[in-house]
């Protein structure tokens, strides 16, 4: 999608440390860190969110989980722990048009929703 940040970064306009990678997925650095590990995990094809998924993309939305999971392994918090969100429209705090998984971790991130 021409517009959006994320596809940007897909397509390399943007920059970006990117941590994992594969046909269906990119897994990035978040620029403003909420924990020493904070990830997006998105996939390459544009949705613009949860709801726009449908049936047919269970396999990618498990893809997406799984990648989660061995990441937290590879960035080493695995064992402490961690939290995978993701934001959907205005009550959800959505900014970013583009599905994207958070994976936070590093440091307790205490019992708050967001
Ligand atoms: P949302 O609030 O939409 O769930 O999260 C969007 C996230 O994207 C935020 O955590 C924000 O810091 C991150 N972000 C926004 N712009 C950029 C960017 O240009 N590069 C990277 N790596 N992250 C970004
Ligand atoms: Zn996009």
């Amino acid at each position: 999608m021409a517009d959006c940040l994320f596809c940007k970064i897909v397509n390399r306009e943007i920059p970006s440390e990117i941590v994992y990678e594969d046909e269906r997925i990119l897994a990035f650095k978040d620029i403003n860190p909420l924990a020493p590990v904070h990830v997006l995990i998105i996939p390459k094809q544009h949705t613009a969110d949860l709801n726009e998924t449908t049936a047919q993309d269970e396999a990618l939305l498990g893809h997406l989980l799984a990648v989660a999971k061995d990441l937290a392994h590879t960035l080493g918090i695995a064992q402490t722990g961690y939290r995978v969100v993701t934001n959907v429209g205005k009550d959800g705090g959505q900014v970013i048009k583009h599905l994207h998984f958070h994976l936070l971790g590093g440091q307790p991130l205490g019992a708050k929703l967001g």
